[in-house]
């Protein structure tokens, strides 16, 4: 049986920074993704100022992204029509910028494998031993993997926080999102960041995030138990397109690339459980239920959660020896 330090389910931006700051460390660290990257993660792909600075201190270099748009304008625009521009700080940095998620998350693995960590994407968790020392995770295509503690960087649905029966029947998250990408933006959104709110979508917002070459990032998100039925978003979605102020915001030759995706956003950290396992398994970023309740923002809080757990667990963690494999186990599945 494989044997390491810290064993992480996710390479996320959360299961990234985990398992960076404890290769940093000298720790034996061993990620899973079920996903092969570059993969798709359904976002508004914006890096706010907290985000950026978790990415600085992790030694990432937007150098050589081909999605990478810094932002200097935030333009918010109230339900009644008015819009008030938020210049960002000039000649002091970056304090907004927007990437795909496809090129960011990957550009985070491949830190972690430089910092010293072993990413083995395409081969997904799917049971879990917890006992008293040690953890042992069954992951497709590896076999068994024994670590002093796993951290689960799993997303929303976390399978490892389920194997080990740590959820809420019927949770779906605190707000519910939509995304699509544009081409031919030729309008404002080619450059200025919006958030819109907009009546019919309180408590929630819409916005227009751009990226390089005529192409935009535009959604809406909206928390669940509003006026809106996450239902009904779909219906809404064509609609919110053809209001005015976005179809000029986008400009008219703007053309979605492809259908919209949607996704859940779990924002309830205060509550949450972060710890499982008897102490053994950390909970981290959409595992942990750790975005920003007011605007869902998570891949700061992902970034952030994701360091600490390891910050954690790195005293502890300390070079595993092999034991016997255990019977009996608790599956994902
Ligand atoms: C529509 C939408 C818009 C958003 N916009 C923004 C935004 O603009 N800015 C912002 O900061 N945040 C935004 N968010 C929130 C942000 O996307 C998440 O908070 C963030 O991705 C959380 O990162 P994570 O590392 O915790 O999880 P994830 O990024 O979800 O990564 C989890 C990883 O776990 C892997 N995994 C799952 N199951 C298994 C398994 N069985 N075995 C192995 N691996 C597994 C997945 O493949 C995935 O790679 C948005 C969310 C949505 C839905």
């Amino acid at each position: 049986m494989q044997a390491v330090d810290v064993v992480i389910v996710g390479a996320g931006p959360s299961g990234s920074a985990a398992a960076t700051t404890l290769a940093r460390a000298g720790r034996n660290v061993l990620v899973v993704d079920r996903a092969t990257f570059p993969r798709d993660k359904c976002c508004g792909d914006g890096l706010t100022t907290g985000a950026l600075r978790e990415l600085e201190s992790l030694g990432f270099s937007p150098q050589g992204l081909t999605t990478w748009q810094p932002v200097d304008d935030v333009v918010v625009r109230s339900p009644s029509g008015r819009e008030v521009v938020f210049p960002l700080p000039r000649g002091r940095g970056t304090y907004a910028a927007v990437v795909q998620r496809e090129e960011l998350d990957a550009a985070l693995v491949d830190v972690a494998r430089r910092a010293g960590a072993t990413v083995a994407d395409g081969h997904a968790f799917t049971t879990v031993d917890v006992e008293a020392e040690r953890v042992v995770i069954d992951v497709d295509g590896i076999g068994a993997v024994q670590a002093r503690y796993a951290i689960a960087a799993d997303g929303m649905w976390s399978p490892l926080r389920k194997a080990v029966g740590a959820i809420e029947p019927g949770y779906l998250g605190e707000w519910h999102a939509f995304r699509q990408y544009f081409t031919g933006v030729t309008g404002r959104g080619g450059r200025e960041l919006a958030v819109w709110f907009e009546a019919d979508l309180l408590p929630g917002y819409a916005w227009s995030f751009p990226l390089p070459g005529g192409r935009a990032n535009v959604g809406f998100g909206i928390q669940r138990g509003g006026k809106v039925a996450t239902q009904e978003m779909k219906e809404l979605w064509p609609d919110l397109l053809k209001r005015e102020f976005v179809r000029e915001f986008l400009g008219p030759d703007a053309e979605p690339e492809q259908s919209h995706k949607a996704w859940p956003i779990p924002a309830r950290i205060e509550s949450a459980q972060l710890v499982a396992g008897g102490g053994r398994i950390l909970l981290v970023g959409d595992a942990a239920a750790a975005t920003d309740p007011m605007t869902g923002e998570g891949i700061g809080q992902a970034l952030l959660t994701g360091r600490l757990a390891a910050e954690a667990s790195v005293p502890l963690a300390t070079s595993s020896k092999p034991t016997p494999p255990c019977r009996g186990s608790s599956s994902a599945r």
